[in-house]
């Protein structure tokens, strides 16, 4: 298993050839943003083909777990990544409209002698993570908080109270 990180995609499409790769979470500059903890492995496939209509694919399976901030608890989220996506290859930008007919399952992207496959691997991992990632309510923390929060803003003397209890 050699560490490829740079690949001629419609070539890797057309003789149907597979590469699998770890790469450490750390390398992947734009995902560090989102992540509490940039600590883990992601594991990933992605395999060469032709369509049913002639076109060169490249499949991408994603494997692995992402440790995202809860964005109503501020707390760890675990978020297992299953990812599977089909892309087809195109040259020239023109044909990315053409060859539109309405298949929303398949994405597209430019044919490339030198593509980077960790940059794709890292553009699908984004393309698939929520805008705004929650615990389910009943696991979420922030649940009360939230609540306690309206509650004293609902009643201007809720924090006085508080205190007199003391
Ligand atoms: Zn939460």
């Amino acid at each position: 298993m050699s560490e490829q990180a740079v690949i001629d995609n419609l070539d890797f499409a057309r003789n149907g050839r597979v590469l699998h790769g770890s790469a450490p979470l750390a390398g992947f500059p734009r995902l560090q943003d989102l992540l509490l903890s940039g600590q883990g492995v992601l594991n990933y496939t992605l395999s060469g083909k032709i369509g049913a209509k002639g076109e060169p694919l490249l499949v991408c399976s994603i494997d692995g777990k992402l440790v995202l901030q809860c964005q109503r608890c501020l707390e760890a989220l675990e978020y297992p990544l299953h990812i599977e996506s089909q892309l087809r290859l195109v040259q020239g930008a023109t044909q990315f409209d053409e060859l539109d007919d309405g298949d929303e399952d398949v994405d597209s992207i430019s044919a490339s002698a030198e593509m980077d496959v960790l940059a794709l691997v890292e553009d699908e991992i984004l393309l698939s993570l929520p805008i705004s990632p929650l615990h389910p309510p009943e696991l979420c923390s922030g649940k009360g908080k939230e609540a306690l929060v309206n509650e004293k803003r609902n009643n201007p003397f809720g924090v006085l109270a508080t205190l007199k209890v003391k």
